[in-house]
Parts: structure tokens; sequence; C-alpha cells
């Protein structure tokens, strides 16, 4: 099971999703949404007006975004300001953070104990990325992904090779099947 924080909770969040990210007309999306404009279906109080319908009225994108729990954090931080431009922008960090969070702790399930002790690195990078998403918001904003995304995939790599299979850790890891956001 994921851990609880990973998961994303519409119910108390500002609708990050809807209104942070940007997306293309394309297959997943029936029109083009600039980052930091809400989505024209999102109503005041946060739910999706069409949310029964994402699938069928041309929103599949919608229906397979997984903010892995980045959604709360960022609303509960900047509960009590009113800078919706930090928020976003701290929402979108979070987003990565979270997800390398879920990605190596699923990975840390899988990895058994090993001569090269792959899983005390991974304990090692979860504890450097927990401390950044509990961190102070504003310093967020500041934080480099790419060394994480970095360490992250070589670690992925590691376990892949220590449970011996890394197509299998790449299915379990990769392609493992996304929650669709529980908007109510
Ligand atoms: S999926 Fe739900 S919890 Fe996550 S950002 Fe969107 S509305 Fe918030």
């Amino acid at each position: 099971m994921r851990r609880p924080d990973l998961v994303p909770d519409c119910g108390n969040c500002a609708a990050l999703c809807c209104v942070a990210t940007s997306f293309e007309a394309s297959d997943d999306f029936a029109f083009d949404k600039a980052a930091g404009v809400g989505c024209r279906y999102l109503m005041r109080d946060c739910r999706c007006a069409i949310h029964d319908e994402l699938a069928v009225r041309g929103f599949p994108g919608c229906v397979a975004y997984d903010c892995y729990g980045a959604g709360p954090r960022a609303t509960r931080a900047f509960t009590g300001t009113h800078d919706a431009e930090q928020r976003n922008e701290a929402f979108l960090v979070l987003r990565v953070v979270h997800e390398l969070l879920w990605l190596l702790t699923e990975a840390a399930k899988l990895c058994p104990s090993s001569p090269d002790d792959v899983g005390a690195q991974l304990a090692l990078e979860i504890e450097v990325l927990d401390a950044i998403a509990r961190g102070p918001a504003p310093a967020l904003l500041e934080v480099d992904l790419r060394p994480h995304r970095d360490a992250a995939r070589a670690l992925l790599r590691r376990v892949g090779v220590a449970i011996g299979d890394r197509r299998r850790a790449v299915l379990a890891l990769g392609l493992a099947p996304r929650a669709p956001p529980p908007r109510p």
C-alpha cells in the first residue's frame, strides 16, 4: 500500500492540479490551458464540473493524473497566505518530489538486502526527499530537482539489478497503474 502522505486527497486540496499545471489540446485534453490559470470547468468550491464525464468529454489526461499527495501538502503549506503564484510553483516542485518518494519507497519494498547495500542508499535518498518535502515552503522554489531525478534513476537501476530482473522493476515501479484523482 502506498505511503499515506503520497496519496491524493482532493477533499483537502485547493484543486492545484486544475490551476498550477498547463496542458495542450491533444488526445488527453480537449483544449489548451496555461499554467496558473484555473481550468474553465473548475468550480468555486474547488470541484470539477465535469468530473464524472472527464473521459468522454476529452480529458483522459485528468483521469490518469496523480499528484502523489503534493496537492494537499502545498495547500496546507500556503493556507492563510495569498501568494497563489508561489503556491502553484511549490506544488509543481512537490509533485516531482512526491513522485520520486513514491518510486523510491515502493522500490525499497522490493529490494532485498544486498551486498552493495542499495537499501541503505534508498533510505538515505528518501530521507533527503522527505526533508525537502517537509521543509519550509519558500525553500521549495530554490530546489534543483535534476540531481534528485538522476539519483532516483540510478537507484532504481540498482534495485532492478538487485532483484535480478530490471524489466520487472521498471514494470513494477515505472508503469504501475496510476490512481485517478478521487475528486469528490
Ligand atoms: S489530484 Fe486531487 S489532491 Fe492532487 S492536486 Fe489534484 S485536486 Fe489536489
